[in-house]
């Protein structure tokens, strides 16, 4: 039976890699996105071409409301949801910590933590009365080992780690699977303020020399969805080329 998935900041990006990759497994996909609904249409058209089914939602990961309100829309076109990829998240310019200022952690935390607990919690209830479902995270190597001018950031992405552990011993008991993927490097948009010597030196520190892709984070997002992954909870799964 396929599986259904919803995906967040899935327009772009490494959510993109998570819904082609489920898309190849025949799931059924809902490409959530926050501003650019053409590319979110676009990846649904790549879906479908690959044997998925997929449909896209509009909402801001931080509004509560706009969560649950994606979850009926998942539940009403699909009939349930199997799994939630908390993969929406933000990345502030580097700066040192004195040079960041309070609005700015606020927006951080608004997506990365606060958008990740909203679907989280507006998920659960069906989850736990279908007594199944697997939820994954987006970390970052940064909330393992921190990153400097990244305080906010890295914080922000340790406590998705910190949540999603608790989270997978507070779920076993309903047979929900929590993980957490910790990328290094990926090509994404959110890196794309880095020039090419920048990504050349970075490179130079990676073991496998080479940044990550979105096929390579959305491979492993996509395991840790599907039942080939039934007996890992709790993890947190670093993916960056031997980097960190
Ligand atoms: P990206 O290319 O910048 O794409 C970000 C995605 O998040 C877009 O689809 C965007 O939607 C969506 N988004 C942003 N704010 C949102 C909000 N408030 N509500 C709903 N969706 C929102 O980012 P990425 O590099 O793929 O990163 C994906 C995740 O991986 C993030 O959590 C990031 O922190 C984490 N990560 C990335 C890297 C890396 O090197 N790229 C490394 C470690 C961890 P729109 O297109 O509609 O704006």
């Amino acid at each position: 039976m396929a599986i259904t998935c919803i995906i967040t900041g899935a327009s772009r990006g490494i959510g993109k890699g998570a819904a082609l990759a489920l898309g190849e497994l025949g799931a059924n996909v809902i490409i959530n996105y926050n501003k650019n609904k053409a590319m979110a249409e676009a990846v649904a058209r790549e879906v479908i071409s690959l044997g998925g089914k997929a449909e896209i939602f509009g909402a801001d990961v931080s509004d509560f409301s706009a969560c649950q309100k994606m979850v009926e829309f998942a539940i009403e076109k699909f009939g349930s949801v199997d799994a939630l990829v908390n993969n929406a998240g933000i990345s502030p310019m580097q700066n040192p910590f004195d040079m960041t200022d309070k609005e700015e952690w606020d927006k951080v935390f608004a997506v990365n933590v606060f958008g990740t607990f909203n679907c989280t919690k507006a998920v659960l209830p069906h989850m736990i009365s279908i007594k199944r479902g697997s939820i994954v995270n987006l970390s970052s190597v940064w909330g393992i080992v921190g990153g400097s001018c990244e305080a906010v950031y890295s914080s922000s992405k340790a406590a998705v780690i910190g949540f999603t552990k608790a989270m997978a011993k507070e779920l076993a008991p309903s047979r929900i699977r929590v993980n957490a993927l910790a990328p290094g490097m990926i090509d994404t948009d959110m890196n794309s303020h880095l020039g090419k010597d920048d990504i050349e030196e970075i490179k130079n520190e990676i073991p496998l020399g080479r940044i990550g892709t979105i096929t390579d984070m959305g491979n492993i997002i996509a395991f840790l969805c599907s039942d080939e992954s039934g007996y890992i909870t709790g993890e947190i799964i670093k993916a960056d080329g031997g980097w960190c």
